[in-house]
């Protein structure tokens, strides 16, 4: 074993957004001794794979949908001839190269060291760091954090999945699929398949039930399911599983064999499956059990609620603690933790809240929830307990379009002072309205509390306001 090169106050095992803010605040406000364990590019997935790049093809997808309903109902003599998607990935990828440079920047000015290469626990206190290079490292430390995300999975039970990709893949694609199949029912299938509707090639989806989005709430699930195959024009395939992937080696197109309602099937020429069936926690190298350290049924670091695991000075957050797996929510719990850690007595109660978290899923168009569901409140609460008020109309952007996507609004109160334990809400958007309703949900808003604020004409968030 090599000997310790450095001992730290704070070694954190895993640069992106939960252990970056860890960190980083432990060194900046309160003066730690940090390291930074990044075995891949800074800023993880959320920077890389996740929701910013993400979120530029959600708007280039956005900006079709707007470009052709210009024309359509804007009276605009707009004529697009194509989407240069090899060019607009290389403009992505550049913008996130320069972000991992100021992401490298931030750690200097934090005075966080920054090592490259793969963790693993060598004990409590000591990680052995493995560089590109092969050469091994071990550094000390009196407190280490586990934060080092997941990845997305593919199904080990159907012959010729691995012709498949996942999130990870799509980021890398040099050329918009003509033809393309996702399996799957959650955040990232709803919103690659959006993504790629919008931008017009032919989108399949294989979802297991009746509609996607089966976490959330019953109202989104169904507008949303519905909307995407009769109002996007998306195929749809409920209830459906595949049995064999087919790779054809010349032409490189699939064939997928699956089975619905109907029966078996099989659909052709397919440039890209992807799956978006899942994530996994991202433990495999870190050597946990050689220190006993707990993970759940699966896989993720158990932490408790102020991020410790079972063993002492060991903690765990964000996607490989398996709470909620959102940026913001890592960023929370890494802040909070490093207040606890190192920020003297008035922080030793610092722990992040994770109910009312606010989430989006930029679908199209977007979605956005908070607090429970009507079926969640029904059952923490009780029928006569729960009041429900909804809205669904058509908001006045579409007033001069033949296309109308849906806008739809519940709230969800509770107790004769009927506050608001939920809140979901599809349409134009939905997204940049959603954090004003969390702050105001989080300081306990009541029915009453939102129709005192008078509403802003014309918009579709004044329907939240005056809901009957
Ligand atoms: P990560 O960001 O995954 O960081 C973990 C880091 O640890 C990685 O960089 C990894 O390389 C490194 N690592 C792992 N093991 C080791 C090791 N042994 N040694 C050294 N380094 C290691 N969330 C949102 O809030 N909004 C969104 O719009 C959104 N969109 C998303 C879209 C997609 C396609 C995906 C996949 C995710 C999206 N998310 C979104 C979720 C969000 O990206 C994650 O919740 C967030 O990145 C979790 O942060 P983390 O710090 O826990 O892990
Ligand atoms: P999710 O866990 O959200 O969804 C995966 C879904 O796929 C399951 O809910 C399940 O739905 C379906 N599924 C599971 N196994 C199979 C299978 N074998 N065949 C077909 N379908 C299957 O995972 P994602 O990968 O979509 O996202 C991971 C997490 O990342 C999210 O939960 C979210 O926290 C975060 N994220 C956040 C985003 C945002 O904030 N906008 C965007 C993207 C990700 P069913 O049971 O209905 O079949």
């Amino acid at each position: 074993m090599a000997p310790i090169t450095k001992h730290y106050d704070y070694l954190v095992i895993g640069g992106g957004s939960g252990g970056l803010a860890s960190g980083r605040r432990a060194s900046s406000l309160y003066g730690a001794k940090v390291g930074i364990i990044e075995s891949g590019r800074l800023g993880g997935t959320c920077v890389n794979v996740g929701c910013v790049p993400k979120k530029i093809m959600w708007n280039a997808a956005t900006m079709a949908e707007t470009l052709a309903e210009s024309s359509k109902g804007y009276c605009f003599d707009t004529k697009v001839n194509s989407f240069d998607w090899h060019g607009f990935k290389t403009k992505r990828d550049a913008y996130i190269k320069r972000l991992n440079g100021i992401y490298e920047r931030n750690l200097g000015n934090d005075k966080v060291d920054y090592i490259k290469g793969r963790g693993r626990f060598l004990s409590k206190n000591e990680v052995e760091v493995t560089g590109e290079d092969g050469t091994q490292t071990t550094y000390g430390a009196d407190k280490i954090l586990i934060a080092t995300g997941g990845h997305p999975i593919i199904p080990t039970n159907i012959p010729g999945a691995e012709y498949g990709i996942t999130s990870d893949g799509f980021f890398e694609l040099e050329s918009q699929p003509t033809k393309v199949v996702l399996v799957g029912a959650g955040y990232i299938a709803v919103e690659l398949a959006g993504i790629f509707q919008a931008l017009s090639s032919e989108t399949h989806l294989m979802i297991r039930g009746d509609t996607f989005l089966r976490a959330f709430d019953p109202m989104i699930q169904e507008i949303a399911t519905k909307h995407y195959e009769e109002g996007m024009g998306m195929n749809i395939y409920r209830g459906s599983k595949q049995t064999k992937i087919e790779k054809d080696e010349q032409t490189g197109k699939l064939t997928i064999h699956y089975e619905d309602k109907n029966g078996p099937a099989v659909l052709k020429d397919v440039d890209t499956l992807i799956w978006a069936i899942g994530r996994a926690p991202e433990t495999e190298d870190l050597q946990l059990q050689k220190l006993g350290i707990e993970t759940n049924g699966k896989g993720h670091v158990a932490a408790d609620n102020f991020q410790n695991t079972n063993v002492a000075n060991v903690f765990s957050l964000g996607d490989v603690s398996g709470k909620v797996e959102l940026t913001p929510v890592a960023i929370a719990a890494g802040r909070r933790l490093a207040d606890r850690l190192f920020g003297g007595p008035k922080f030793t109660q610092s722990r992040l809240d994770y109910s009312g978290v606010p989430s989006v899923v930029f679908a199209h168009p977007e979605i956005g929830s908070i607090g429970l569901t009507e079926p969640e409140a029904r059952k923490e609460y009780g029928d006569e307990n729960i009041k429900i008020y909804k809205t669904q109309f058509t908001a006045m952007y579409y007033a001069m379009l033949e296309h109308k996507a849906p806008t739809a609004y519940k709230i969800i109160c509770t107790g004769p002072e009927e506050r608001v334990v939920g809140l979901h809400i599809i349409g134009v958007g939905s997204a940049e309205m959603l954090q004003g309703f969390g702050v105001a949900m989080k300081m306990g808003a009541t029915k009453n509390d939102f129709d005192s604020c008078v509403a802003i004409h014309p918009t579709s968030a004044e329907e939240l306001v005056t809901l009957k």
